[in-house]
């Protein structure tokens, strides 16, 4: 199974997310191997919920939530919030949330914490910056912002939880991992994975995320570990979100 999720990030209003469904969907059928997931903005969610009601291959989930569950916190969203607008996932610690809005492992720790007593899946980013990968230290990176992200909750919340491995030097500037980079910091999440939480560990889908498109998607969920994308831009063009969702992995494993 292949996880193929939308980052729509700050993108697609209503109107726009009403449309963009409407052409999808029309296009798009059901495939038993793989999920599709969609992450609005948080205004869109209801659009975005109520077009896929009928179809349980579609999923929906937001990209971000505060750690109180409520209170006073002018601007933010929490998980219950969320949960109750429809969202089944939460994006948690996205590069832009930890490098533009100055968020902590502490942060995402207490955000994965909310989202599981909410009953939101967590989707926990993790990534390292171009400096971090040219000093070699991209696997102590990732390691140490999954521990932290995990660190609040049972080792069953993980194991029903989703991760993405998303290089911040790859997001948004047209440069991707190699498939064998990546994999290779897949493979280093997974054994992670199962040391936190066993043998359950080995089925929580691993996504790669960092300029994925129509060209390079194939090859790259063909790599070792690489359960599925996280897209950003190329998720907002239907054509091309259609291409990507369609991608044929040369193994299914
Ligand atoms: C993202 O926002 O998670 C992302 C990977 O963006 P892009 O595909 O545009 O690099």
């Amino acid at each position: 199974m292949k996880v193929f999720a939308a980052n729509w990030k700050m993108n697609n209003a209503p109107a726009d997310a009403a449309a963009f469904m409407r052409a999808f969907m029309d296009r798009y059928t059901r495939r038993q191997d793989r999920r599709v997931l969609f992450f609005p903005s948080d205004l869109s969610v209801h659009v975005v919920v109520s077009a896929v009601k009928e179809r349980p291959d579609l999923e929906v989930g937001v990209q971000n939530i505060h750690w109180e569950d409520k209170g006073a916190f002018t601007g933010e969203t929490s998980a219950p919030i969320a949960r109750q607008a429809g969202a089944r996932h939460a994006l948690i610690g996205h590069s832009e949330r930890r490098h533009v809005f100055g968020e902590t492992d502490e942060e995402t720790g207490l955000k994965v914490a909310a989202a599981a007593r909410s009953g939101l899946t967590p989707m926990i980013c993790v990534g390292e910056t171009l400096e971090q990968r040219e000093a070699g230290a991209t696997i102590d990176v990732v390691a140490r912002q999954l521990r932290a992200a995990v660190e609040k909750v049972e080792p069953s919340v993980i194991a029903s939880a989703m991760l993405a491995y998303e290089p911040v030097w790859a997001i948004g500037t047209g440069r991707t991992a190699t498939p064998a980079d990546a994999s290779e910091v897949h493979v280093a999440l997974r054994a992670e994975l199962r040391a936190i939480c066993g043998e359950r560990g080995a089925a929580v889908p691993i996504l790669y995320g960092g300029s994925v498109n129509k060209s390079n998607v194939q090859a790259l969920l063909s790599a070792e570990q690489i359960g599925g994308v996280l897209v950003g831009g190329a998720s907002l063009e239907v054509d091309q979100w259609m291409a990507i969702v369609r991608a044929i992995p040369t193994e299914m494993p």
